[in-house]
């Protein structure tokens, strides 16, 4: 989807993160892009994570560049430890310095138990969330490094950990997915607890059901759809600016005092729809 597809970005004070750089991971496609574009629209300079499809990167960043901002693509894969602190290096030289970290690149290897292979299991982990431990490692490297920095945050740094629901609803025949969200939650709530001291703010946000690539077959035809709407009180299936809006609220300064708080943007999904009228 890209930012034309859904709502206008336009509401974003542009001034609300006015000189912070935001490092945002698989943010070429999807919830990453639109959050990317969206801390663009508040005022970061942004460095856009991809790992296939450098043109969609290169796109996106350009669309970010036109807020006035500063944006550049860079390509790494996340579960790779020695491209992780090459991109941090990279955007330290080249931008100065990280303010916001938005551990976003996921990806899933849908199987039932009998049949799921070692591999998808892996990678799954792999990407969802050693890829989660290696950037929130070293960005906070850098935070711990800098500090706060009084005119740009009242914090030290902000870290955004991607979720989903599925890191407390079980998901049948995704268990590696829901293994790796479930391990997010705790990842992220346990660098909360130890980084807080530091001025450093660890939160999470757990999308429900959003419209992008990763879950197509899901809402793309109408049954499809309809079914998905039984899972959802608030009767629409998300967008990617419902989350961009989520992580560009969180990294701000209006959020000084949420940490460790996982914020749910799922339209009730969380809220078990099914005991509405029975259990
Ligand atoms: P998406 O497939 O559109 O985007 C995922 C991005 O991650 C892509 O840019 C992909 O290239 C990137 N990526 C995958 N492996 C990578 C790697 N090794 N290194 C760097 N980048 C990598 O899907 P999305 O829906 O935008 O998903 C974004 C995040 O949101 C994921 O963590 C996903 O689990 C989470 N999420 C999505 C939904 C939803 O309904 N769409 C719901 C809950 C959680």
């Amino acid at each position: 989807m890209s930012s034309a597809e859904g709502r206008s970005q336009k509401v974003i004070p542009s001034q609300l993160l006015r000189g912070q750089k935001a490092l945002v991971t698989g943010a070429n496609s999807g919830i990453g892009k639109a959050t990317a574009i969206g801390l663009g629209r508040a005022g970061a300079d942004v460095v856009v994570n991809y790992v296939t499809g450098r043109d969609e990167a290169e796109k996106v960043a350009e669309e970010i560049s036109s807020f006035g901002v500063r944006a550049a693509a860079y390509e790494a894969d996340v579960s790779e430890e020695g491209q992780v602190v090459a991109m941090m290096e990279w955007m330290i030289a080249e931008f100065g310095t990280i303010d916001i970290l938005v551990a976003n690149a996921g990806l899933q290897r849908d199987a039932l138990l009998a049949d799921m292979t070692l591999a998808q299991w892996q990678k799954v982990l792999d990407v969802n969330l050693t890829g989660q431990f290696l950037c929130a490692r070293e960005a906070t490297k850098e935070f711990l490094r800098r500090g706060v920095v009084p005119e740009v945050s009242r914090s030290a740094g902000k870290i955004i950990c991607m979720s989903s629901v599925h890191q407390l609803i079980p998901w049948t025949g995704h268990v590696n997915y829901a293994a790796s969200k479930g391990g997010v939650q705790m990842l992220m709530q346990t660098l909360a607890q130890e980084l807080a001291p530091k001025r450093i703010r660890v939160n999470g946000i757990a999308p429900g059901a959003i419209k992008t690539p990763i879950n197509r077959s899901a809402w793309e035809t109408p049954e499809a759809e309809r079914d998905l709407l039984r899972l959802i009180p608030y009767g629409r299936v998300g967008d990617a600016e419902d989350i961009a809006y989520a992580a560009v609220s969180l990294a701000s300064d209006l959020m000084d005092y949420v940490v460790g708080t996982t914020l749910y943007v799922d339209g009730g999904m969380t809220l078990f729809p099914g005991f509405a009228t029975g259990g």
